[in-house]
């Protein structure tokens, strides 16, 4: 397709990638329809608590490269700390000044980032139709997040419990075989989210979430942060991360999760999917190649997940323990970001 058509561009799916490719084409003139299966945009998410990776980037603040292509989003918090835990060692993460992650909502929220994206929408003139069932094969654009499984995460959304300011990341294979379990601060004070995720083909959602009981039940740290919580909502879902061989493809582009665009070592799929939707806009006004855009964006990058994830995949619990304790002697408990992402490459 071209610029020239006179016909709306119509794009499947009301999502972050879906929405970032229609505000960029709109605020360059042209009509754009959207169609939405849901009644709200993020139509998967339900006020989810998902971190907007800022580090490992270049050095590169995620929000001010996503200003850069005129998209602004408001993180609900900024993350500061993490701590990173194996069965046995653990250490911090810390940061001064830049955040290591933002964190975000998703879903029917009014503060999430994709309520945000459709204000900025259609404050641009971009027709969006939630409820709706269109055909796939009559659209422009698809923006359908994940086209098939190659991780699940379960978790659940939890009030009063006694988190601090900090996230954690448990990297233990008796609970998340081929991943790790997460914990991020909500929007108020004493919300959580604990997240399993695993890449592990031979774990399904009812394995998952067992082991993810289990972990709640015996991990010291998590049984604090939870001491006389209240469980309010469960969340989780499948994450797409084969990339097509060709995301263009019959005259329509893949953009997100449907093109397969989400890191396999840790489930990140946001950036990947605000910066595709922009790369098909432009290919769109440009004539630009989008599956070359797409090739030299994000496959260094998605690479060196796949290969990051091989090999975490083969190291044992107490292989994991080893490298922890190098980094404690190496760094002592607190390491800066920048310590943190000079041994990323081994965890
Ligand atoms: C539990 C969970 C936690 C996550 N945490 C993080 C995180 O912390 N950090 C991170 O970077 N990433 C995270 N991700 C991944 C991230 O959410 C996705 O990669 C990202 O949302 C992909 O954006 P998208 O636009 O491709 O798809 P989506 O955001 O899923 O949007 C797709 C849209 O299309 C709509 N749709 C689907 N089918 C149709 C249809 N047939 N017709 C019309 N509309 C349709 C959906 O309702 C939805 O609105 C997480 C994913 C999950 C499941």
């Amino acid at each position: 397709m071209s610029k020239c058509d006179d016909e709306p561009v119509k794009i499947l799916g009301a999502g972050i990638s879906g929405l970032s490719t229609a505000i960029t084409l709109a605020r360059n003139g042209l009509n754009v329809e959207v169609f939405e299966k849901s009644l709200h945009a993020g139509g998967r998410f339900k006020r989810d608590f998902q971190g907007l990776s800022n580090f490992g980037n270049l050095g590169i603040d995620s929000l001010k490269e996503f200003e850069k292509l005129g998209i602004y989003l408001k993180p609900y918090k900024k993350l500061m700390k993490i701590i990173r835990c194996s069965q046995s060692h653990s250490f911090e993460v810390f940061s001064d000044d830049k955040p290591i992650y933002y964190s975000v909502l998703r879903g029917e929220n009014k503060n999430s980032i994709d309520s945000q994206f459709v204000t900025m929408a259609i404050n641009l003139g971009v027709d969006i139709r939630f409820n709706i069932k269109f055909n796939p094969n009559d659209v422009n654009i698809v923006a359908t997040g994940p086209y098939s499984g190659d991780s699940l995460a379960y978790g659940e959304l939890y009030e009063d419990t006694n988190i601090d300011e900090s996230g954690y990341a448990f990297l233990d294979k008796r609970y998340s075989p081929s991943g790790y379990l997460y914990v991020i601060p909500g929007e108020r004070n004493g919300e959580a989210e604990i997240v399993n995720y695993s890449s592990d083909p031979s774990v399904d959602i009812k394995t998952l979430k067992l082991l993810y009981n289990r972990a709640v039940k015996e991990n010291d740290i998590l049984k604090d942060i939870l001491d006389g919580a209240t469980r309010k909502s469960t969340r989780g879902g499948i994450g797409c991360c084969s990339l097509l061989d060709e995301p263009f493809q019959n005259n329509r582009y893949y953009v997100g999760e449907a093109a397969g665009l989400q890191d396999v070592t840790a489930g990140f799929g946001i950036r990947y999917a605000i910066i595709s939707g922009y790369l098909a806009a432009q290919s769109v006004l440009a004539g630009k190649n989008y599956s070359q855009l797409i090739s030299k964006t994000f496959k260094p990058q998605l690479e060196f997940e796949r290969k990051r994830s091989e090999n975490f995949k083969k190291l044992t619990n107490r292989e994991i323990d080893k490298i922890f304790q190098a980094i404690n002697e190496k760094f002592g408990h607190e390491i800066t970001v920048e310590e943190y992402e000079s041994m990323r490459g081994e965890i």
